[in-house]
Order: structure tokens, then C-alpha cells, then sequence
């Protein structure tokens, strides 16, 4: 199957989320919190195999940008800005119920 692509990423600080509208219409909002929990760099996650949710207190985004055209990176705050998230990481966190209901449990 082919890879979901993001049409608009939309950073909106009032409410400290990031909205995603996917090429087939489908929007997500993920909380900053949520995806600077889920960074999938090697700093956050180290080696193991199972992607874990890392707390980070008040994680605020500061910039979002593409790279080259399959993946986001994010850059917080606080300076970080290791994690590439891909488009099909990115999509499989999506929060929204639709997609929580498809996953594995
Ligand atoms: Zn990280
Ligand atoms: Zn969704």
C-alpha cells in the first residue's frame, strides 16, 4: 500500500495541538505533548524495538519541517529536534477515534 501523504500540517498554539489533514481527507489532532512523548529518534526511544511514550513536561512545538517528501521533523523548544517522523509513524499515531478503534489492542 502506498504511503500516507499529509496535505496540511497546521500548527495551532492556542491549543497546543497539530492538525493533519491526510491526502484522503482524513484529519487528525495530535496534542505536542503526545507527539514529542512519541519521538522516534534514538535519543528518546534508544535501541529497543517497541516505540515507547516518553513524558516530557510541557512540550512546546517551535517548528515543523519536511523532509524530503516522506517524512516531519519537528524541532521543540527546548532545542530538540532529532526525531524524523515518517508519514506512516506520523499516521499510526494518529489519536483520533476512527483510527484508535482500528488498532490492535
Ligand atoms: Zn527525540
Ligand atoms: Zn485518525
Amino acid at each position: 500500500m502506498a504511503s500516507p501523504i499529509p496535505v496540511e500540517i497546521n500548527h495551532r498554539k492556542e491549543k497546543g495541538v497539530v492538525r493533519v489533514t491526510w491526502e484522503d481527507g482524513h484529519v487528525g489532532e495530535y496534542g505536542c505533548g503526545y507527539l514529542r512523548g512519541y519521538c522516534p529518534c534514538a535519543l528518546c526511544q534508544g535501541h529497543g524495538a517497541k516505540i515507547k511514550f516518553i513524558e516530557v513536561p510541557d512540550a512546546k512545538l517551535a517548528e515543523i519541517s519536511a523532509v524530503g517528501n516522506y517524512a516531519i521533523q519537528f524541532t521543540w523548544q527546548d532545542g530538540h529536534n532529532t526525531g524524523i517522523y515518517t508519514f506512516d509513524y506520523l499516521k499510526s499515531l494518529c489519536p483520533c477515534p476512527e483510527c484508535n478503534r482500528s488498532k490492535d489492542r
